[in-house]
């Protein structure tokens, strides 16, 4: 070996190897993921779990001879941090870790590129020293110290906070102190931006809870509730701001004991809201949640949800029914109600008499009358469906059949001129005319009024924007793919989406429905008889093209809409209860 050759460059995984961590079979694994993501060694050693994040972050900064800072447990003051920019820190990910006469020590979750560290030494006219963190431990603190409106807060305690004995909620409560305009003009810039960032991150709902010494800010997007991160501050600033949200809604501001209900309308550029507030009094102050009603993003077409083109085409025929009953089936949640207003909206088209009876009224269609059922006032379901079928509509949604009764008039209703939309809990597509049955409507009744059962879930959709083919699929997997796919193991393809600013890292991005239609042919209406067993109709759908949940699922990884492990979510109640 010639000695003045470098030495080779030592890695993360060579380290593990060497201190027996990582066998040479693991690292082959480790470096196939490296390439096929083009991540770093140390991210896919931890990625595949073969070691913490801590371990992994450790063995790197040996391999490169640099030091390990442990940042567990490490306060920032503000000078600390101001020592650079905040765009040096939110662009390089790195924090400043303390400066002598010659140098500032960085710490960096990933080690910086060459590129990177001459661009910083000239921005900070300083030598650079760079020393190891794990990069969670660096998201924690720029999370923590620079979370969402931190230099709005920064601002107002600045300017406002003179006397430290002062409790911050009288130096702020807007209502009871007349206060300058110039804070109340940035606290509502404040819940601007908060509104904003929440509608650009497309959220339906707004959470705003104090604590005794933190207040917690969350964001509802496609079902699932995000922590979003505020500067510590915040907490000073909440009365301000639930007066704020108050007069917006206008409510009283000085009442503070009860709930109370109001709307904001907003417009923005592009498209107007209308926010539904709620304020509850909690031990430590107001909490508000703001439901967020876009006016226009309610009227889906039935191209939007996810169905594929043969359902569709089913569901536009449905929809133009003189008569007949159409159920909806699957847990809360499933997005059943978006279907049934996109089949409404439809059939609004054709201009029909529509009339609902739901529970809640969830969204106002124009051109339909809604009736809110109050079971409370005896106005249940089937009370209100007899009235309802007085003003001889074309088409009534039902939001639920709950009851033998409401059964009865719906399926009546259905064979009298009626387009019949409703909702049953059953699992699946093909249970509900079992559960019509256990209901005791005769089975001559469901054959000839019943025209299809659809069940549905709603599935987180993969961000297609950093969606990318999982390189390492389980052999299992493919091989149930392909056999649910009816392909050979070799054509079976899985997605997987490790985050981007798309998505906000999560992975995903919107919500898709999954559906399975049972359409009643005649065949199938002739072996609706007493005490058929739900496997028959299986059989006979079967043999008509009858697709289940969990192949529809398949063909949706398959297609790269949604991840592996989205479709064993949706799927794992069916496989247990049902054989498919
Ligand atoms: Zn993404």
């Amino acid at each position: 070996m010639n000695p003045d050759a470098p030495a080779p460059r030592r890695e993360a995984g060579d380290i593990l190897v060497d201190l027996g961590r990582l066998t040479e079979r693991q690292l082959e694994l480790v470096r196939h993921r490296q390439r096929r993501l083009s991540t770093s060694q140390h991210r896919a050693i931890v990625d595949l779990g073969y070691a913490s994040e801590e371990e992994a972050a450790r063995a790197l900064a040996q391999a490169q001879g640099l030091d390990f800072v442990d940042l567990a447990g490490r306060e920032f003051s503000r000078e600390e941090l101001e020592v650079v920019p905040l765009k040096v820190v939110l662009h390089f990910r790195t924090l400043p870790l303390g400066t002598d006469a010659e140098a500032i020590v960085l710490a960096f979750g990933d080690p910086p590129r060459q590129a990177d560290l001459n661009n910083l030494r000239m921005l900070l006219n300083r030598r650079v020293k760079v020393v190891l963190t794990t990069p969670s431990a660096i998201q924690a603190v720029i999370k923590s110290r620079f979370g969402l409106g931190a230099e709005t807060v920064e601002r107002l305690r600045g300017d406002r906070t003179t006397d430290d004995d002062a409790s911050p909620d009288v130096v702020f409560d807007v209502p009871t102190v007349p206060s300058d305009a110039a804070v109340e003009a940035t606290i509502a810039d404040f819940v601007d931006q908060v509104v904003g960032d929440a509608i650009r991150q497309r959220a339906t709902d707004i959470h705003l809870e104090p604590y005794y010494s933190a207040i917690r800010l969350r964001y509802r997007v496609d079902g699932v509730l995000q922590p979003i991160p505020v500067p510590p501050g915040l907490r000073d600033l909440h009365a301000a701001i639930v007066s704020r949200l108050k007069i917006m809604a206008g409510l009283n501001i000085a009442e503070r004991r009860l709930p109370q209900d109001g709307r904001i309308s907003l417009k923005t550029e592009t498209e107007d809201y209308d926010l539904r507030v709620s304020v509850i009094p909690t031990k430590h102050g107001e909490a508000i949640c703001l439901r967020v009603l876009g006016r226009h993003s309610l009227l889906l077409e039935l191209s939007q949800l996810g169905m594929d083109p043969g359902q569709e085409a089913i569901m536009r025929e449905l929809t133009g029914l003189p008569q007949g009953l159409v159920l909806l089936t699957g847990p809360t949640g499933s997005g059943k109600t978006t279907t049934l207003y996109a089949a409404l909206a439809h059939a609004n088209d054709e201009g029909r008499k529509i009339i609902t009876i739901e529970d809640p009224v969830e969204y106002q269609l124009e051109g339909v009358s809604q009736i809110q059922v109050h079971d409370d006032i005896g106005l249940s379901f089937s009370q209100g469906l007899r009235s309802v079928l007085r003003h001889d509509p074309d088409v009534v949604l039902i939001g639920e059949i709950r009851d033998a009764e409401t059964a009865e008039i719906a399926v009546r209703a259905s064979l009298t001129g009626h387009l019949v939309l409703s909702t049953l809990h059953t699992n699946d597509s093909i249970s509900s005319v079992a559960r019509l049955l256990e209901m005791r409507v005769e089975p001559f009744l469901v054959a000839s009024s019943l025209v299809c059962s659809i069940a549905q879930r709603l599935a987180q959709h993969l961000c297609p924007h950093c969606r990318q083919p999982d390189p390492d699929l389980p052999e299992p997997t493919r091989t149930e793919m392909a056999a649910a796919l009816d392909l050979a193991p070799e054509q079976v393809c899985t997605f997987i989406a490790p985050g981007c600013p798309q998505c906000g890292q999560r992975g995903y991005r919107g919500r898709l429905a999954i559906y399975e239609f049972f359409p009643i042919s005649d065949t199938i209406a002739d072996l609706i008889v007493p005490a058929v067993k739900t496997g028959t109709l299986r059989q006979a759908a079967r043999a008509e093209g009858w697709r289940s949940l969990r192949e529809m699922g398949w063909i949706k990884v398959q297609e790269g809409s949604i991840a592996v492990s989205e479709q064993r979510r949706l799927t794992h109640r069916l496989r247990r209860t049902t054989t498919v």
